[in-house]
């Protein structure tokens, strides 16, 4: 009986202490935890069991934080002053899903995304017929959950999207990221209305940084349920959410 008050005991005492650290580890502005759940993704640090797991608690937490009727649900295009026949390919042909799996983190396969490309012969990031940096704007309204804007050339090897940005869209029960990024101008744990800029796009990334890379926005969305991609490509051309119908 001593033994087994000694163990419960122990158990408790382990138990603060995991909390503690759980705690103390979240950045402070990330006060939903989906950010750091996102690094450990992203770079690999978390088991596919564990990660599973979050991703359906994530999906679960999110609908019940953030209520739809709270959000509208309008549909914009992710580049200011570019449409959708600014994606590569003819017909959106970019977009590669298969082989992909969200919790690959950075060492994903396939595309699952649109590359929006600008007007940039020089590469110097500024709109070559404005003169002027491109606004990467919210595909429509949401939360942003995730912020990464300490991307360098020489920084984290390898990291692809150099610098990022997810935003959850509670009206369509998914997530959009935007790649490639400049300057941020929002922060983890800010609502944002579609149509509202939230960064300037940039080079960043292991490889769009490269002077053989057309400067692009690297453009994704995934359903919060499985965290699986959908083609961006239909939804952007229409204005739409798939299923919408216009009326
Ligand atoms: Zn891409």
């Amino acid at each position: 009986m001593r033994t087994y008050l000694f163990y419960v005991l122990i158990g408790l005492a382990l138990g603060c202490v995991m909390d503690m650290s759980a705690n103390t580890e979240t950045p402070a502005m990330d006060k939903d935890g989906w950010e750091s759940f996102e690094r450990r993704v992203r770079d690999g640090s978390i088991n596919r069991r564990e990660g599973e797991a979050a991703v359906s608690a994530w999906a679960d937490r999110l609908r019940v934080r953030y209520p739809e009727d709270e959000f509208e649900r309008g549909i914009f295009f992710p580049l200011k002053g570019y449409s959708f026949k600014d994606c590569g390919g003819r017909n959106g042909e970019g977009y590669q899903p298969k082989g992909y799996f969200f919790l690959d983190g950075n060492r994903h396969k396939g595309h699952p995304a649109q590359d929006i490309f600008i007007f940039d012969r020089n590469k110097d990031l500024l709109d070559d017929n404005t003169g002027r940096p491109v606004d990467v704007i919210a595909m429509a309204d949401g939360v942003v959950l995730s912020t990464y804007g300490s991307w360098t050339a020489k920084g984290i090897e390898g990291l692809r999207g150099g610098n990022y940005i997810w935003i959850y869209h509670p009206q369509f029960r998914a997530f959009s990221c935007y790649a490639h990024l400049r300057d941020i101008v929002v922060h983890t744990g800010q609502r944002v209305k579609g149509g509202e800029k939230i960064a300037t796009l940039g080079r960043s990334g292991e490889r769009a940084f490269l002077s053989s890379s057309p400067t692009h926005l690297h453009f994704v969305i995934l359903k919060s349920e499985g965290m699986s991609p959908i083609n961006p490509y239909p939804i952007l051309k229409e204005g739409l959410w798939e299923g919408d119908t216009d009326n």
